[in-house]
């Protein structure tokens, strides 16, 4: 494990400050890690491949549900840490760590039964072969994380390639570096003999290095920009990637919808974690019947939000205080092309924490419609029906997520499988992300590959066919 609050000698010059963004106040100072320091963090996470493997499927899968335990049985300290790098309220952080874990539990339950060898038919041109398909592990994974969901993201990839047999490195956001070096020293005090999690912890540098170290998979969760320098770098080796990337997700209301749980699903879509989710609802396409009816009531939902530094907030602040600026950019370009703002305005994003922004009429052009804004500002522009929202829902390079609000179920799903995205929920917001069986991923800039379910144990794990001749 590299990574430790108390500087040693040996320490590299560098280091990394974290400073909580609702105070200012320094929380925590960790190791700037170079490529020497990435390199021998895989060559330990390589080390502890041997102890994983003897371990089996069987004793992988208990080892996992103690950490588990571990992590749900230290939940409040871990919330707090979560709390203190991101400035979100705690029982955000409760929440994440609760998602987290339950994907390790699915993971840990079901990688023997997914990735054992399976007895598959041969055909009848091989009837003298008894056929077989197993999954082996990579061996070392490296996993890049971003800030906004510091623990719950980078578990989406940690906790399967582990119960797939790997062994991992993980980078997580210089923004948030002591929630990795917590997961590595949770594992740390369960006392095994393989340190199966190796943090390294700086800004890109770091995770370039580690792209560039050797390891036998690369999941990144970040911007699509990164993911495509992450791309480039592994493609000078051939290793192998999966990108977790952004997102600018749509609901689609249509006008026989419930209108009163859709704007309360879309207010939570849109001004969770101050907007700062890969698949928050950043964009709303609402049939012009039930238009006026969803702006009042979104409206008058989002209004009573209190943001804030505070246990009680609604959200907090940005983690990422340059983010402003793009939420800014994205409301002026918003109201300068024609769009209206029915709360908020041009200086909402002037401060740490941002007021929440609802623009309505925006031109499909503007910035606020087609990039991805991460912040409390939402889009909603008003459509003919279901088949024209999915339309324009389709209309950016993301194909993250997206939502559909329908009082006909058969209409519901008909639309969520047109919709481009690799997740949809009818009349729900994200609940597919919640699901661990379900895989998540998406398409475009926000990616491919998936975590998540039985697709993203196989993400972390290469098939292999195996024939036997029959005597
Ligand atoms: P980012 O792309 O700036 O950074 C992500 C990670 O990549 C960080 O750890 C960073 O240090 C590292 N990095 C930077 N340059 C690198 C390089 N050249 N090589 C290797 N690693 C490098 O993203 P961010 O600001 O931390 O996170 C926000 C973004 O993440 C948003 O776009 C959001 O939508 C996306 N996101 C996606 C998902 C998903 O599951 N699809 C989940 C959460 C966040």
């Amino acid at each position: 494990m590299s990574v430790q609050q108390d500087t040693p000698s040996s320490a590299p010059a560098r280091t990394l400050r974290v400073s909580d963004p609702r105070t200012g106040e320094v929380v925590g100072e960790y190791p700037y890690d170079g490529a020497a320091e990435v390199r021998a963090a895989v060559g330990r996470a390589r080390g502890a491949l041997r102890w994983w493997t003897t371990q089996g499927a069987r004793g992988r899968k208990e080892w996992l549900l103690e950490f588990k335990r571990l992590i749900a049985g230290r939940a409040e300290d871990l919330a707090a840490l979560i709390s203190a790098e991101t400035g979100k309220p705690h029982e955000d952080s409760i929440l994440e760590v609760m998602l987290a874990v339950g994907h390790l539990e699915w993971a840990a339950k079901n990688a023997g039964k997914v990735l054992g060898r399976t007895r598959v038919p041969s055909g009848a041109t091989m009837i003298n072969q008894a056929a077989y398909l197993q999954y082996q592990p990579y061996g070392v994974v490296g996993v890049i994380g971003p800030w906004n969901y510091p623990l719950f993201t980078p578990m989406g990839s940690i906790s399967y390639a582990l119960a797939a047999g790997n062994t991992v490195v993980f980078k997580p956001s210089e923004l948030t570096p002591g929630v990795g070096a917590w997961l590595a020293e949770a594992w740390c005090s369960l006392g095994p003999s393989g340190q199966i999690i190796e943090v390294v912890t700086g800004e890109g540098e770091t995770g370039a290095a580690l792209c560039d170290s050797g390891v036998d998979k690369i999941a990144f969760t970040g911007s699509a920009a990164t993911g495509k320098k992450v791309m480039a770098a592994c493609a000078k080796t051939l290793t192998p990637v999966v990108i977790e990337a952004g997102g600018k997700d749509a609901m689609v209301v249509a006008a026989d919808a419930d209108l009163d749980a859709a704007a309360e699903q879309a207010a939570f879509g849109a001004m969770g974690n101050a907007g700062q989710t890969c698949a928050g609802v950043e964009r709303i396409y609402v049939a012009e019947e039930a238009f006026d009816a969803f702006v009042g009531k979104f409206t008058a939902i989002v209004r009573s939000l209190e943001p804030g530094n505070s246990e009680e907030s609604s959200y907090g602040p940005m983690t990422m205080e340059s983010q402003r600026e793009i939420v800014s950019r994205h409301i002026a370009d918003a109201l300068d092309s024609g769009g209206r703002a029915v709360l908020g305005g041009r200086d909402s994003a002037s401060g740490r924490v941002c007021a929440p922004v609802v623009l309505v009429d925006v031109p499909e052009e503007s910035a606020a419609v087609r990039e991805e804004t991460f912040g409390p500002t939402v889009v909603i522009n008003r459509v003919a029906d279901l088949h024209e929202g999915v339309e324009r829902a389709n209309g950016t390079s993301y194909g993250l997520g997206g939502s559909i609000f329908t009082g006909d179920k058969t209409a519901g799903l008909e639309a969520a499988e047109m919709m481009n995205a690799g997740g949809v929920s009818v009349n729900s917001f994200l609940s597919f992300a919640a699901i661990p069986s379900l895989p998540f991923g998406g398409s475009g800039d926000s990616g491919f590959g998936r975590i998540h379910g039985a697709d993203g144990l196989r993400e972390f794990a290469r098939p292999k066919a195996i024939t036997s001749q029959r005597f």
